[in-house]
């Protein structure tokens, strides 16, 4: 099958100056079907300065994942077997492999499947075709995202209590789950709140690198959150027309929940 790419520039120099002054290098897990495309991820994310590995399907994806964890996986959408949605519910439900960042590969303007890929468990999703510049600042901004809240503060608002040190969340005493997108915005709530915060003060506290996500990514992410906080997702309050607002004043009691 003959392919087109112009939506990715391939720059075959070898031996760019970035390989030379090399921190550790991080690597991408690239999973798709298609070798022409695969390789020309990989070829720009070499250039980028990431380690990029290959794998052609879900089987495969999963072989690479038990010899050796990726710090980003790209995932694309059809795969042949296993999709790549069903992959992402998959690792997000094993301990080793759940806070690994996901980035889903999509068809232009498949709107169902980015909020199908967020609600499996994606950090962010990029449309096909994109640019080689786009997909390394979205891959710069999950790893942002990713990386470990120097603060070991704790923070309390009404029976909600969050530990950034230990990375655990109760509420009256009882552990909640959150995904590692879930607890950041949740600790940024928690820490401002009773204030309203717009769609893009979150992202630009919580995503920080946001020139590529949506404002509709936020509302998929509360939607995630509120529902990880079980009878506390109340305390989640929708501004209309502003944004959301984290308060203690609906914050259920822990025997007679609110009506
Ligand atoms: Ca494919």
């Amino acid at each position: 099958m003959f392919v087109t790419l112009p939506w990715i520039r391939l720059n075959p120099q070898p031996g760019n100056e970035l390989g030379k002054t090399m921190k550790p290098q991080l690597r991408v897990l690239i999973v798709e079907d298609e070798p022409a495309i695969a390789e020309l991820i990989a070829v720009n994310l070499q250039h980028g300065g990431f380690v990029a590995v290959i794998a052609g399907d879900s089987v495969s994806a999963q072989r690479e994942l038990d010899a050796t964890l990726p710090d980003v996986i790209l995932l694309d959408w059809m795969l042949p077997g296993q999709s790549g949605l069903s992959l992402a519910r998959h690792l997000r439900k094993q301990p080793r492999t759940k806070s690994i960042p996901i980035l889903m590969l999509t068809a232009r303007g498949d709107e169902p499947d980015k909020v199908a890929g967020l609600d499996a468990g994606a950090d962010d999703y990029v449309t096909k075709p994109f640019s080689t510049q786009e997909l390394l600042a979205r891959i710069r901004a999950v790893l942002r995202r990713r990386a470990p809240e120097s603060a070991t503060d704790s923070v309390t608002v009404g029976g909600l209590v969050l530990d950034a040190g230990t990375h655990r969340i109760a509420f009256h005493g009882q552990e909640l789950k959150f995904g590692p997108t879930e607890f950041k915005l949740l600790h940024f709530l928690m820490k401002h709140a009773e204030r309203v915060h717009s769609r893009g003060t979150l992202l630009d506290k919580v995503w920080g690198d946001h020139v590529f996500i949506e404002e509709r990514t936020v509302d998929v992410h509360v939607k995630r959150l509120r529902e990880s906080l079980g009878a506390a997702g109340l305390m989640v309050e929708t501004v209309r027309g502003t944004g959301y607002r984290l308060t203690a004043m609906s914050s259920p009691s822990a025997s007679q929940p609110e009506t």
